[in-house]
């Protein structure tokens, strides 16, 4: 049965909360978005997740280059990226951002992460890439992201963070903490020496493998 825009509104608090209790994010770092039709429900700027109210969620018409929204908090400063990803990938309905430890690492490493481990393939192909650095909520980081995120449902923002996308929350949630984990265990391996990379068709294979494998597929 589809969701109600209340439904919805109710999944980005307790999926904000969720990042917080996972050490995803904290204070008030990173943002939810969720489609709803030809609008996108996106948490409120600069509010820490355990002040979420289903009510403080800001709507956003798709259309929309000028920030309009409804409302009795500001959007999430992001909202240009939440707003430019709806609007590129059909198959998104959920984006989490998030500022979790050991991606940001890499972030400020600027490095993409390679096929280190093949639950890589949980965000469509053989790379997580991380594209070049732009200040948060401006057009061009939004452009960046946009690239970044070609055939692929996650990106390191450097000296920033990391976005993920999912066809509902709960698989960008499942994608959020499969990314913070990949990246840990990325940073660990080169620290203690050099990670074996699998071939791109083995991670083809898995990422067909994977539309059938984990929480809420589509
Ligand atoms: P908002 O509180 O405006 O969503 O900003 C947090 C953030 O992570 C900016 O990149
Ligand atoms: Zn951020």
């Amino acid at each position: 049965m589809a969701l109600t825009e209340q439904d919805k509104r109710i999944a980005i608090v307790a999926a904000a909360q969720e990042m917080d209790r996972q050490g995803l994010n904290h204070g008030s770092t990173g943002n939810l978005s969720i489609r709803h039709g030809e609008t996108m429900l996106i948490t409120p700027s600069g509010v820490e997740s355990h002040k979420l109210k289903p009510e403080l969620i800001a709507l956003m018409p798709l259309e929309n280059d000028a920030g309009s929204f409804e409302g009795p908090l500001p959007p999430s400063s992001e909202w240009r990226f939440h707003l430019d990803i709806l609007r590129m990938r059909r198959d998104v309905n959920a984006i989490a951002h998030m500022h979790s430890t050991y991606a940001t690492t890499l972030a400020v490493l600027n490095r993409s992460i390679p096929a280190v481990h093949y639950m890589i393939a949980a965000f469509g192909g053989p790379t997580v890439r991380c594209v070049s650095y732009a200040p948060y909520g401006t057009k061009e980081l939004s452009q960046l992201v946009l690239d970044g995120l070609n055939n692929r449902d996650g990106v390191l923002l450097a000296n920033h963070g990391a976005i993920v996308t999912g066809p509902n929350m709960q698989r960008a949630l499942w994608r959020a903490l499969e990314l913070e984990n990949l990246a840990r265990i990325y940073y660990q391996a080169i620290l203690a020496g050099e990670p074996i990379i699998l071939s791109d068709a083995e991670i083809y294979q898995t990422v067909e493998r994977f539309k059938n494998y984990g929480p809420a597929q589509s």
